[in-house]
């Protein structure tokens, strides 16, 4: 138990762990599925169960408040939650872009009516989230995009396209920024609206991956009809609603959310690869080089791990803001160096693509290398992190 325990958090960390105890069931702790909503995707019973009893519990989301299906937690109950799970090795019961980016989005810019509707929906994963941000012609510069919503009565029309929709063909609903007002300047007329997408007028096509897999989708928008109701954050106010939710997206990349769920910390140690793969006498690593560039390494991970407990420590919001900037340009170099110094320990080791030769291990370091280009890109590049940087926080002209 934490020395800095006070007496209520200490038997609330007594309650949570008879608690979790008594209620996680064995087939979801450690390694394996965690729902992010999808009613496309059957949940192992335990999975399913175990989703179900966090939920009564409010704690898929534990600091929303009670009427919006969370539990109140203070953020140092949650700390104190998470560290309980981790005990017991209790996956996340639920995750993705419905509680982690569009549920706190809705929190903080939605009428009551909205929090009521929706709010818990999220709460209880009810639902698989994908995002309609990037277009063909708008990735970051995302202020150009072109999806147009217009008036139909009681619903927008909506005709265009967004593409990079991660999970689109296992979605249910996508928040989209849409164009509402194409005569204002091109930040101005832009409205964030929630889209159900099993309905005849949106269409999804997979982008295939050079790996034979597709994540990614291209979301076609036919007439496609949205409610008045769903739109967040007000008619035409879609560019900083849109803004905010990238950084509860960029909150979760960097590990500093405290709203929605936050994973477990599951990174193995790179001195033991390497040490397992380049051992030489006395159990040294024989590479100056590579000796020298864990450490550096891990003097930079542990830099970065005390910046984001301080950065929680100081939020006073329920997500930082322009501090997501900094940590995910940071966390991207860090994520992505991880990755080259990994595989190249393993020499051959870390190049396998199928084969018995290699063990599944082994085969899963080659990929974790190669999609961890992605971290850099997506939730917006590290270039464009580095202007947000310029101006917003060090106040350079543009
Ligand atoms: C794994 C993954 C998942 C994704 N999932 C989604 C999703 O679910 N939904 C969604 O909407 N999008 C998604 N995206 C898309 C992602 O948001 C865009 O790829 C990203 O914003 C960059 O846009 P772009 O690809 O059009 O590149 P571009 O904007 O064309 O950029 C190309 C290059 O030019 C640089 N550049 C551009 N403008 C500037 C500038 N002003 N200053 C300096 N450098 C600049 C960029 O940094 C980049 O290196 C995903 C992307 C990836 C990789």
């Amino acid at each position: 138990m934490s020395n800095q325990d006070t007496e209520s958090l200490k038997l609330f960390r007594e309650e949570t762990r008879q608690w979790l105890v008594e209620n996680c069931p064995p087939g979801a702790r450690g390694e394996g599925e965690i729902p992010w909503g999808s009613q496309k995707i059957e949940l192992q019973p335990d999975t399913a169960l175990w989703l179900e009893r966090m939920a009564d519990k409010g704690w898929t989301v534990p600091t929303w408040p009670r009427q919006y299906g969370g539990a109140d937690l203070a953020r140092a109950e949650y700390m104190v939650l998470l560290e309980e799970m981790g005990r017991i090795g209790a996956r996340s019961p639920l995750t993705g872009r419905g509680v982690n980016y569009i549920g706190p989005t809705v929190l903080e810019f939605g009428t009551d009516e909205q929090k009521a509707k929706w709010l818990p929906r999220f709460a209880r994963g009810e639902g698989g989230w994908c995002m309609g941000y990037s277009e063909p012609t708008a990735g970051s510069d995302l202020a150009s995009l072109q999806l147009r919503a217009t008036d139909a009565g009681d619903y927008y029309r909506l005709n265009g396209m967004k593409t990079w929709t991660s999970d689109g063909l296992y979605g249910d609903w996508i928040f989209c920024l849409v164009r509402t007002d194409p005569d204002l300047p091109k930040h101005e007329g832009i409205s964030l609206i929630l889209v159900n997408m099993d309905q005849p007028g949106v269409r999804v096509r997979p982008i295939r991956l050079i790996s034979g897999s597709s994540p990614f989708c291209e979301t076609f928008f036919e007439d496609a009809l949205a409610d008045k109701e769903d739109l967040i954050g007000g008619f035409n106010q879609g560019w900083n609603v849109g803004k905010r939710l990238l950084q509860y997206e960029r909150s979760v990349h960097a590990g500093v959310n405290t709203s929605g769920t936050k994973g477990q910390d599951t990174e193995v140690s790179l001195v033991d690869v390497t040490r397992q793969y380049q051992q030489g006498n006395e159990r040294r690593i024989i590479d100056p080089g590579v000796r020298d560039r864990l450490l550096g390494l891990e003097m930079d991970s542990r830099a970065y791990q005390l910046t984001q407990q301080r950065v929680i420590a100081e939020t006073q919001a329920r997500a930082p803001a322009l501090a997501t900037s900094i940590l995910k340009v940071t966390g991207a170099r860090l994520t992505k160096e991880k990755a080259d110094l990994h595989q190249q320990a393993m020499g051959t080791y870390g190049l396998g693509w199928e084969g018995e030769s290699f063990s599944s291990d082994e085969l899963a370091v080659t990929r974790t290398w190669l999609s961890s280009r992605a971290v850099s890109i997506y939730g917006g590049t590290s270039e464009i992190q580095m202007n947000i940087i310029a101006k917003r926080v060090l106040g350079l002209p543009d």
